[in-house]
Order: structure tokens, then C-alpha cells, then sequence
């Protein structure tokens, strides 16, 4: 056995960023690299592959944050001045004529010549349409420079951006039509258990439905990943190898269920046959047992059964893994700190992260925090973090991840 395999006493547990630690390195070693073309519509959830740098100043020239008056602010004597054009968004405006102003309108090129825009509220039009300023101007009001926002040639989004609504509208207002991202991850979802059945089946003596299947799926889809479902692998050892080795075309297996070192570790017995095995205790509550290894040469993650351990141990270990699988540097969640609305009188020697939610500005927990329990997670808008070795009076800050951060 691996000698990082031997069951942990209290106190050799490895802490959680240590382990997180571990797995990031590992990622870094099987980067995923082949990439592709897509529109700019389907690149939600995906991850930039090369620098995206500026190919045009942004705005392209100056223009008009208001509606009202460009004009140049040393023509201004108190004596209303002329309307000269009207320019709307869109159009190409004549330069400036000395001594007049001109109307604009928000987003409007500012004409050549005006150095500043005042906003319609502050001037009158006069009986005779010429244009009273009311009050001082200074050069440069109310115009967004040319290249304000972005100059040729500059780093927009590095390589590695995860993108969303956010960076596809940056995207967008550069020009761009479609995006080289990295392929989609390959992740194969085992469930392993004999006590599993599928939802739509009538239970049996001793069965549970599979929750965890579902969880990750979707949770996976979410991601950006190709899930491959690969159903429930039953405590077997001849099942497990076989199933694993259909399993060849993937960049990752991950499983729940069978890495508690019981009798029915079957996925254990079988990466150490054919590829290698580590298995770690986690100084993490809900959580502990996870198990990474290769099943030839295919990384394997196996996550703790329990469906509030799977939640957590997906959320800050194989999350992070994945986005980093795809070259993205940025794979923790953030944690702001609040204060607690709930007292925590024993400190525990592993990391717990409670389910919980912000009330008031307070983290509260839920009742029943058992590992079994997925309804704490369903009830909860975050996870509170309370660190090995802690206790906590209420009102004493705790940091506060929200499920938001990494779901998505
Ligand atoms: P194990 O790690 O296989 O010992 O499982 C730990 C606990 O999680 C046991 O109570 C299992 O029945 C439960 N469990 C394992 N896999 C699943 C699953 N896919 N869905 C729901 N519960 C599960
Ligand atoms: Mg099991």
C-alpha cells in the first residue's frame, strides 16, 4: 500500500489545502490542450485559450456620455452660441465649427474640434435657437475619451479566463465573432454500491436511491464538462475492473461511495492492481476519505459517498481540479468573512463547512449537519467554514463561501 494509504490517526489528517495543493500539481501535469473554434454565443461556461489583446481602441472615438451640447469650452464667452449640426449615435459629425456648438446625443462621436459636452440640462435654447450656456465648463466633461475602455494591442482576457455573460459581452464589443477555447473536460461518473437504485424504481429491502449521480451530473454540465454517465458499479471486483477499463477514452473518473477502506473497496483494490492508488484522510468534515489515483493511466477522483460529503469534496477539491485540468488559474471560491449567528463550543480536528445561510448579515446553520443529510445543502445559500481547532462564540467572524461561487 502507498504509504500516504495507511488509515490516518486523529491529527495526520491532511489539512484541506494541502490536498487541494496536490491536486492542482497533478492537474498542471495533464493539462487539456487540444481546443476549438466556437461563436461567441456557445462559449458560456468554457475556458479562453489564447490571450484575447484588443485589435481597436475602445471607444473607437470620442463620444457623448449625455445628451446636450459639444462645444469648445474657450468659445464660451456667456453669449449663447449657434447650433452648428446635430449628431446622433451612429453618425459621422462635420468638425466643429469655431465659435458654435453642437447638438449631441449619448454615445454620439463628439466632433472634432469641441473638447467638451455639457448636458442639455444646463442650457436654455434661446427665442432665436441659439443656445445659452448656464453654468462654467471644463475641458474634457461629460466625453469618454478614445480608448478609454481598451488601446490596441492590450490584454483584454488572458488565457485561461473562464467565460461568462460577462467576458462573451467583452468579446463581443471587440469585434470578435467566435472564440478558441479548450475542449470540454471528459469525466465519467461511476456511483458505486450495491445499495444503490435508481430514482423511478421501487425500493427494496436495504436499498437508497442514487442521489449522487444526478448531483454531479448536472453539477458537471454546469461546469462546461462532457459528462459520460456511467451508471452504478455494484461492490464487485471483477465488475469494477472491467467497467473501469470501458472507461479508457476520458480525462477523468469520478466516483462516490467505496473509499471508506471497508470490505467493499472495491475501486481501491482495482487502481491498485492497474495503476496506483493514494488514498487520503482529510482533515475535512463533511468528507475525509478521497481517493486519487490512475486506472491505466486515466485519473481517478473518488469522493466520499455521503451526498453531503460528495457536495463538499466536489465543491473544494475536484471543482478546482477540473478548472485547472483546463488551464484556469483562478479555482478558489470566495470566502468573505461574517460574523457567525451560532455558537460553536467544540472544536473539531478536522475542517467543517456547515451548511448554512446569511441572515441579517449572520451565518446560521442548519439543524442537522450530518454527512447524510442533502437537505442541509438544499436549505443552505452557502458553506460556513470553521477551521480545525476552532471554537467560536456568536458573533465572532466565520468565513462564509457562498454555493453560488461553485456551483457554476
Ligand atoms: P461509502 O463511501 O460507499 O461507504 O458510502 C457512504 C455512505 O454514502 C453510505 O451510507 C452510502 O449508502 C451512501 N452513498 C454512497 N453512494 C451514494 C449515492 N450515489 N447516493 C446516495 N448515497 C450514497
Ligand atoms: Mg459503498
Amino acid at each position: 500500500m502507498n504509504p500516504a494509504g495507511k488509515p490516518g490517526k486523529a491529527g495526520s489528517l491532511m489539512p484541506v489545502e494541502v490536498a487541494l495543493a496536490r491536486l492542482l500539481e497533478m492537474a498542471e501535469a495533464k493539462p487539456i490542450v487540444e481546443r476549438e473554434c466556437l461563436p461567441l454565443a456557445q462559449v458560456q461556461g468554457r475556458v479562453l485559450a489564447d490571450d484575447l489583446v484588443s485589435t481597436l481602441d475602445l471607444p473607437p472615438w470620442p463620444n457623448s456620455a449625455m445628451d446636450g451640447y459639444a462645444l469648445r469650452v474657450s468659445d464660451w464667452t456667456g453669449e449663447p452660441l449657434v447650433v452648428s449640426q446635430k449628431v446622433f449615435a451612429g453618425n459621422a459629425p462635420q468638425p466643429l465649427q469655431p465659435g458654435t456648438c453642437a447638438r449631441v446625443f449619448t454615445g454620439a462621436p463628439v466632433p472634432a474640434g469641441a473638447d467638451c459636452v455639457e448636458m442639455q440640462e444646463n442650457a436654455e435654447v434661446q427665442p432665436d435657437a441659439r443656445i445659452r450656456f448656464i453654468e462654467a465648463m471644463t475641458v474634457g466633461q461629460n466625453i469618454r475619451p478614445q480608448g478609454q475602455e481598451t488601446t490596441v494591442g492590450e490584454l483584454v482576457l488572458p488565457a485561461g479566463t473562464r467565460l461568462g455573460p460577462i467576458e462573451q459581452g467583452l468579446a463581443a464589443s471587440l469585434g470578435c465573432a467566435e472564440l478558441d477555447v479548450i475542449r470540454k473536460v471528459r469525466v465519467a461518473v461511476l456511483s458505486t454500491g450495491d445499495e444503490l437504485i435508481e430514482p423511478g424504481q421501487a425500493l427494496g429491502p436495504g436499498q437508497i436511491y442514487n442521489s449522487n449521480r444526478v448531483l454531479l451530473c448536472s453539477w458537471l454540465q454546469r461546469l462546461g464538462c462532457e459528462v459520460i454517465d456511467a451508471g452504478i458499479l455494484p461492490d464487485d471486483l471483477a465488475t469494477t475492473r472491467l467497467r473501469l477499463g470501458e472507461l479508457n477514452d476520458v480525462d477523468l473518473i469520478l466516483s462516490t461511495g467505496g473509499v471508506s477502506v471497508g470490505e467493499a473497496d472495491f475501486l481501491g483494490i482495482a487502481l491498485r492492481e492497474e495503476g496506483e492508488l493514494t488514498l487520503w484522510k482529510l482533515a475535512i468534515k463533511p468528507g475525509k476519505p478521497l481517493t486519487f489515483g490512475h486506472f491505466r493511466g486515466v485519473p481517478v477522483i473518488g469522493l466520499p459517498g455521503n451526498p453531503a460529503s460528495t457536495l463538499v469534496t466536489f465543491a473544494l477539491l475536484a471543482r478546482p481540479y477540473l478548472l485547472r485540468r483546463q488551464g484556469v488559474q483562478d479555482v478558489e471560491p470566495l470566502k468573505f468573512q461574517v460574523p457567525a449567528g451560532f455558537a460553536w463550543p467544540q472544536a473539531g480536528n478536522r475542517r467543517e463547512y456547515l451548511r448554512g445561510r446569511l441572515v441579517n448579515g449572520r451565518a446560521i446553520i442548519y439543524k442537522n449537519q450530518s454527512s447524510g443529510v442533502l437537505r442541509s445543502a438544499a436549505w443552505a445559500d452557502g458553506l460556513v467554514e470553521v477551521l480545525e481547532g476552532r471554537t467560536l462564540a456568536e458573533g465572532e467572524s466565520v468565513a462564509f463561501i457562498p454555493l453560488s461561487e461553485v456551483l457554476g
